[in-house]
């Protein structure tokens, strides 16, 4: 990096120009932006965390030589700092350990699924009043639950992580309760029908139950602060928990009026389920669809009903392939965060996909995607 000496002079009324490579990716193509000296170490701070190389940075009319020499034109760049904010809470982890678990009742558990779906998925709900410490929790992290019993060796259970689905306010927004979307798994093996031990106490718990939760965890699929933020969302299966969330503080009227936070920017949901049956919270997104058509997409990729364009299953791989060009278009805005959860086989597909999407466009996915995780935009998690 080179720096003009003049900046270690006071620069308050001045104007700076920075050049840079590297934004989206594109290693050789060099871009610049001018700030007012007041905004020009953050916007040099979410420069580098974008993963540009900064070239130089000069007062504006005294650009060195080797910024203004260049053979490409420099692309116009808009590079918005976010608003300063009052100190945010730090991110609530681990209130409650396995050796002393917080015990919640079950208030509900309802199955998510419509007639004709494949397999069992269930909302769970629990009540976390009378903690002390209180069990609080922000969108996008996950809880511990302690099976009730015994392993084969007679030692209790390990715990489970299940993904958040509810807003930090709750189903009920009074802050007290905590949902999850559970898949009961169950899978044949030599001739034999094996239910999974957690999923199937969870699946089957009563309300009135008490169940050991712990928790939380999880810093990995936090929303950003910035209202203005993209967000697009990934999920299959029970991946769409943390996405609930999301949607829910974006979008659902009382939600909104109780968390003061007002979501300004994009937001596209990519879901991947096997039948339209076990689409999950569908309902929720068509409304929030036609609430904000502005602000929220829905798309949907059902496997054993729709077909790709080469006559084979729909998966959100291929709706990702189909929808490239505006994924890219919007990944190349620095407020775009892209979330994917669920089971851990769709990772290798989603790759594939953003590769092919990533060399249409002249990028190389296997730079662009170490980028953007460097730069906290790309989060993921599968299981
Ligand atoms: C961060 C995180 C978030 C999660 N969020 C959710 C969520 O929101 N909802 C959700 O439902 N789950 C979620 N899970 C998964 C969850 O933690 C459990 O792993 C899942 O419920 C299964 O637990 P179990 O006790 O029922 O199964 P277990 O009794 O623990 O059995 C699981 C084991 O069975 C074996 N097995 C599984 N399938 C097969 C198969 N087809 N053939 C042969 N062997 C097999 C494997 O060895 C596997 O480890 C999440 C996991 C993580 C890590």
């Amino acid at each position: 990096m080179r720096a003009s000496a003049t900046l270690q002079t006071t620069f308050d009324e001045r104007t700076f120009t920075i050049v840079f490579t590297g934004l989206g990716g594109r290693r050789v193509e060099l871009s610049r932006i001018s700030v007012p000296y007041s905004r020009l170490k953050d916007t040099m701070r979410v420069l580098l965390s974008q993963g540009v190389r900064i070239q130089s940075v000069s007062p504006e009319g005294s650009e060195p030589a080797a910024a203004t020499t260049t053979s490409a034109p420099p692309a116009p760049v808009t590079v918005t700092t976010s608003k300063p904010k009052p100190a945010a809470k730090p991110v609530p982890v681990n209130i409650y350990k396995p050796k002393a678990p917080f015990l919640g009742t079950v208030t509900e558990n309802y199955s998510l699924l419509q007639e004709g779906a494949i397999g069992r998925v269930q909302h769970i709900t629990f009540d976390l009043s009378g903690g002390d410490p209180h069990l609080e929790y922000v969108e996008g992290q996950s809880i511990g639950i302690v099976p009730a019993g015994e392993d084969a060796k007679g030692k209790p259970h390990k715990l489970r992580l299940y993904s958040i689905a509810s807003t930090r306010h709750g189903d009920n927004l009074e802050g007290n309760t905590v949902s999850l979307c559970v898949r009961h798994l169950q899978y044949e093996k030599d001739g034999e029908t094996i239910n999974g031990v957690c999923s199937t106490y969870l699946c089957d718990v009563e309300p009135g139950s008490k169940v050991k939760i712990t928790g939380p965890v999880g810093k990995e699929m936090l929303l950003p602060d910035d209202e203005e933020a993209n967000v697009i969302m990934l999920a299959t299966g029970t991946g769409i928990a943390p996405m609930r969330t999301y949607l829910r503080r974006m979008f659902e009227s009382n939600e909104r009026n109780e968390n003061g936070w007002n979501f300004k920017g994009k937001a596209w949901l990519f879901m991947g389920a096997p039948k339209t049956a076990n689409l999950l919270y569908d309902e929720d997104f068509l409304n929030y669809e036609k609430e904000y058509p502005d602000n929220f997409r829905y798309t949907k990729a059902i496997s054993r009903e729709q077909q790709n364009p080469k006559g084979g299953r729909m998966y959100i791989q291929d709706r990702v392939l189909e929808h490239a060009e505006e994924i890219f278009s919007m990944i190349e805005d620095p407020k775009t965060h892209v979330y994917i959860c669920g089971l851990r086989g769709m990772e290798p597909g989603i790759d594939e996909a953003m590769s092919t999407a990533a060399a249409a466009k002249g990028l190389d996915w296997s730079e662009l995607r170490p980028a953007l995780k460097k730069a906290h935009r790309w989060h993921v998690e599968t299981y």
